[in-house]
């Protein structure tokens, strides 16, 4: 696979040790009167990737979404790097672009570019110049395998090169960490194994990585740990093999019976 994640090196050196990049400690939160999180305590090392499982609406796209302030919370907090996100403003834009997304419905840009989506952010919010910004899309596509559509608007691409050109969107970025929400569930199935090929290979690269999916197989590749919720609470984390092998919760045994 292509070098999708030398950026991401300076922030892997230290492997999976040291202090955790991403930290959740007490983290609640409400929708009116349904509580979506409870109590959440997730920690994620450097280095590290967490696959997130649950039955739909456990909170999993609120817990991402949480991460990166797209949703606020009402108690706990919330330390990237040591640091809390701000509230608004500039600061929470740089922050904020710490943290790379990818969402299940690509969330591109309609009327830009490929290459306009992917050095639109770099630009804006880490000030690069358009030509800095633009070298660095090329290779980023490049490594994604969709460099040769990078004059196309994102709506002549396939739902797989689309979902690659959010992924070099987001590490355009230089994040130090990625979240992905159910990235595979609004493709056609030949094209899942694409997208998670470019995933696996970002994971192997050493970037930190928070990916909520169903797919049992990117889980058994990729990730060095499966968190399981259910109503808004972790309810049970472990490796994968021992997860699922060995899964512990009524819950994590009755949510296994139905996908696997
Ligand atoms: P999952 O991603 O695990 O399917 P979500 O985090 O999307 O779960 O949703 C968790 C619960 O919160 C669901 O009951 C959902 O309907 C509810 N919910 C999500 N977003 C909102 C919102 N903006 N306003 C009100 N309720 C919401
Ligand atoms: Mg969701």
């Amino acid at each position: 696979m292509p070098n999708v994640a030398s950026s991401a090196s300076a922030d892997t050196s230290a492997g999976t040790t040291g202090e955790p990049l991403v930290r959740m400690t007490g983290v609640n939160k409400h929708f009116g009167d349904l509580h979506v999180l409870r109590e959440i305590n997730l920690e994620v090392r450097r280095g590290e990737v967490v696959v997130v499982i649950g039955p739909s609406g456990s909170g999993k796209s609120t817990l991402c979404r949480t991460i990166n302030r797209l949703e606020t919370i009402d108690d706990g907090t919330i330390l990237i790097d040591g640091k809390e996100l701000p509230a608004e403003g500039k600061a929470l834009a740089r922050l904020r672009a710490d943290v790379g997304m990818v969402f299940q419905s690509f969330n591109l840009f309609a009327h830009k570019s490929v290459l306009q989506n992917v050095t639109l952010g770099p630009i804006r919010v880490r000030g690069k110049s358009s030509a800095q910004a633009k070298e660095r899309a090329m290779e980023l596509l490049k490594r994604v395998g969709v460099d040769n559509q990078a004059a196309k608007l994102p709506a002549q691409l396939s739902g797989g090169q689309q979902q690659r050109v959010a992924i070099a969107r987001a590490l355009a970025m230089d994040p130090k960490v990625m979240l992905f929400d159910e990235p595979t569930s609004a493709l056609d199935p030949e094209m899942i194994n694409e997208v998670l090929d470019t995933m696996v290979s970002l994971a192997k690269q050493g970037m930190t990585m928070i990916v909520v999916t169903h797919e049992m197989g990117f889980a058994r590749r990729a990730a060095d740990r499966v968190v399981f919720m259910a109503d808004g609470q972790i309810v049970e984390q472990d490796t994968p093999e021992e997860f699922f092998s060995h899964p512990k919760s009524d819950r994590a045994k009755d949510f296994l019976g139905k996908i696997l």
